[in-house]
Order: C-alpha cells, then structure tokens, then sequence
C-alpha cells in the first residue's frame, strides 16, 4: 500500500496493530462479545478500489473477521488489510463468468454464520447498489441469522470524484441516473426517459452492451454529440478516463481496449473533467475531451 500522506493519522493507518478507532462505541456489535457465540454477517462495501476510500467501520471489521467471503472487483490493497487469521473465500464475480454461484454465496454465508463466525462478505462499491445486497441479506434474513450492512462508496462516486465530473451540476445536471446494463429479465431499460437532457446517466456493467447503449438513446431523442467517458479502473493507480461523443462510444471503447471494470458516464457534466481532473492526468486522452468542450460551447 502507497499512502502519501505525511501526517499522524496516515501513519497509524499504515501500521495496522497500532491502528485505533477515535471514539469508537465500546457498545458497537464490533466489539459485542456475544458476537462470537451467535455468529454474524457483516455485509460490507470496499469501494471502487483506491483503499483509502474503505470507511473505518469496514477497515475494523475486515481487521477482526474470521471469515471474509470476497468478490473480484476487490482490489489487492483491501485484501491486505484483512486479518491475518482469517480464512478468505474467493467467490468471484464478473460478467460471464463466476466462480461460485449466487445460490453457493448464499449457502456458504449462511453455514459460516451458523457455526458462529464473524463474517464478513466483501462487495466492491456499495453492496446495495447492483450488488446483490438485497438478495443475500433475504438468504440471511429467511435463516434467522444475524446481519450488518456497511455501506461502501459506488462505483459511480468514486470514479466520477476522481475523473474529475461532477455528477450534479447547476448548469449541466438536476438528477442522476444509475443504470445496470445487465438485465436478470430481457430488456427492461426505459430508453426513452434516459434520454431525456439535463441528467447525468451512468451505466454499470455496461462495456459489453456500449454500441447497445449509445444506439438506443440515440435513437430515443439523445443529442449524439452529447459527452460521454469511460472510466476504466476508477480510483486505482490504473485509472483510466477516456472522453468523446456518445456517437463515437464504441470507438472509444474498442481503439482503447477497454477493460472491465468499466463505467460509462453520458452527459454534459462529462465535459468538465477538461478542467476538473486531477488523478493520474498524465496520459488521459485530451484531444477527446476537447472536442467534448467544443460540442458544449457550440
Ligand atoms: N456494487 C458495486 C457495483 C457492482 S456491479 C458498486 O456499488 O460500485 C460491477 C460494475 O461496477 C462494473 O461492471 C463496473 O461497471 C462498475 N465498477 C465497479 N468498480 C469500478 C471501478 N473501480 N472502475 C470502473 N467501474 C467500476
């Protein structure tokens, strides 16, 4: 882990053992003896990737697990500040491909929980947004078995922060939009209210369904010149933020060889990272952005 920070409370962050929580409850269920007899889930998110964006209570539990049941999108900085003595659990999930299925997620928690471990299940993001949370907690709820929900910064936050876009913005955006491009049913999508101007639209797990994105609000009304960004590897030291027109989406994607995990921003707001970008600038692709600002000022 690369922390930059020189001040005090970095350096405890860094040495794990010497690591306090200021005025953490005594009386918090972290620090419940009667945890260890009952057995626990702690359903936790761990962001987008950059470590420093864990919140503390998912720092502490990941340091006091017995169990941690793990995602892909979990990123190798996180992974180590999990205890040592935990037993860690892969259960990998990307699109098209999984290493344990939903239902074995499901029966895994619920049989570590019931032998009375503390159990953490790691989600990349948030676990309430597409991260099947929900589905998870009902499997917890049904069997009687104890549960916590730590919320996590989604992927549309982090990246979005770090690319430099605000996603509201005065001038540009009165409401946002998080959209799954990866339907359990087939298309549900209401194109027609997502192309609609004045919002921010953000597609999770949309890479694979890019052309299917920018020709279906293109041709529900959306300006084709309208900003769009992929985002690449938000908040990781690979970063990558790439601009153009949501007619040139597919391009954008393919002549870069874009790799999951990837965002996809489409709004005026996406023109402001020209100005607003601040992590990792050396090697974005600017001449796109600016033909982004050139559609806006026209
Ligand atoms: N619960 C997660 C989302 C899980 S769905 C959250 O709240 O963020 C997985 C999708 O999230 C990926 O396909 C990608 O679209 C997006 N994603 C997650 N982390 C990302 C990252 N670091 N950079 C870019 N996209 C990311």
């Amino acid at each position: 882990m690369n922390y930059s920070g020189n001040d005090a409370s970095y350096k405890e962050f860094q040495g794990k053992d010497k690591f306090r929580l200021v005025g953490y409850s005594e009386a918090s269920p972290i620090n419940d003896n009667k945890l260890k007899a009952a057995g626990k889930v702690y359903l936790v998110g761990a962001g987008p990737g950059d470590p420093e964006l864990l919140t503390l209570k998912a720092y502490k539990l990941l340091q006091n697990a017995e169990v941690v049941l793990y995602d892909s999108l979990i990123s190798d900085d996180i992974l180590q500040m999990i205890g040592v003595k935990a037993e860690l659990i892969h259960v990998g999930k990307r699109a098209n491909c999984h290493i344990a299925s939903q239902s074995q997620i499901n029966q895994k928690l619920v049989e570590h929980a019931q032998k009375g471990s503390m159990v953490v299940r790691l989600k990349g993001g948030d676990p309430f947004i597409f991260g099947r949370g929900g589905e998870e907690l009902q499997v917890l709820s049904d069997n009687q078995i104890n549960y916590e929900v730590v919320p996590g910064i989604t992927a549309a936050s982090g990246c979005s922060s770090y690319a430099g876009i605000p996603l509201t913005h005065r001038d540009f955006a009165q409401s946002v939009r998080l959209i799954t491009a990866h339907q359990k049913q087939q298309e549900t999508i209401d194109w027609h209210s997502l192309a609609a101007e004045k919002q921010t639209l953000v597609f999770y797990m949309g890479l694979l369904r890019n052309k299917v994105i920018s020709d279906s609000l293109i041709k529900h009304g959306l300006n084709a010149k309208t900003p769009v960004a992929v985002i690449e590897n938000g908040t990781r030291e690979n970063q990558r933020v790439l601009t153009g027109r949501l007619d040139q989406l597919s391009e954008l994607v393919e002549e870069n060889d874009i790799q999951m995990p990837s965002l996809i921003l489409v709004g005026e707001v996406v023109a402001l990272s020209k100005q607003l970008a601040w992590f990792n600038t050396t090697g974005e692709v600017k001449a796109s952005t600016e033909s982004a600002m050139r559609v806006l000022s026209a």
